[in-house]
């Protein structure tokens, strides 16, 4: 059985410019994640599927740069359960540090309790902002991908950028997601609009 990802980590391996720019996606994924969770609730906790898989938990066990996320952010999650995951009888016992394809699935179920467009959209990109974040930060490798060395290689102002274009986003976002509509040429970084029918 794993330790939880932090324990395997010392954070003194890291630069003090990683781990402070590690501090800044930690905070903002755990503002997208209460986003999410709270978009996807109601539909959710009536749900008898389950979503989650210990395969896709484990790339948070396997990857550095997650395991410097939960490390940063102080979270107490206990030990990996190889049968069960991160999962438990509450959801997903990390609050930070999933892998980016947790936050990137929204089901049918999800997408169709939803009439307005612009509010599934808003939803979409929400998840996928963590990947965005990540996303070509050594040459074409995700920030998930790097090994201890490589993540010594990263430009960590482009990281910064990159945190700073998703919180802009992310308020966007929030807001159609309040109000039923807003401005989406920040969002269309991450992804395409629907089409609007004429
Ligand atoms: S995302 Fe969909 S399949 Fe997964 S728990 Fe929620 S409602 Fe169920
Ligand atoms: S959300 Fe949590 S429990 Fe579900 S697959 Fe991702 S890491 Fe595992």
């Amino acid at each position: 059985m794993n330790t939880q990802p932090a324990d395997c980590l010392d954070l003194n391996d890291f630069s003090l410019e990683l781990l402070a720019v590690a501090r800044l996606y930690s905070e903002l994924e755990a503002r997208i994640n209460g986003a999410v969770a709270a978009a996807c609730q109601p539909v959710c906790r009536l749900c008898r599927e389950c979503c989650c898989a210990v395969r896709f938990c484990r790339e948070s066990v396997d990857s550095y740069w997650l395991g410097i996320i939960a490390a940063v952010s102080g979270q107490d999650v206990g030990a990996f359960d190889e049968g069960r995951g991160w999962l438990s009888s509450q959801g997903c016992r990390l609050k930070v540090g999933r892998p980016p394809v947790c936050y990137e699935f929204f089901c049918e179920a999800i997408v169709t309790a939803e009439v307005n467009p612009a509010v599934v959209y808003a939803l979409k990109v929400l998840g996928r902002l963590p990947g965005f974040v990540g996303a070509r930060a050594l040459g074409g490798r995700h920030l998930v991908t790097l090994s201890r060395f490589e993540l010594s290689r990263v430009p960590i102002a482009k990281i910064r950028q990159r945190v700073a274009i998703a919180e802009a986003i992310f308020t966007d976002c929030q807001e159609i997601i309040r109000a039923g509509h807003g401005r989406v040429d920040r969002l269309s970084r991450v992804m395409k609009p629907p089409k609007v029918n004429a």
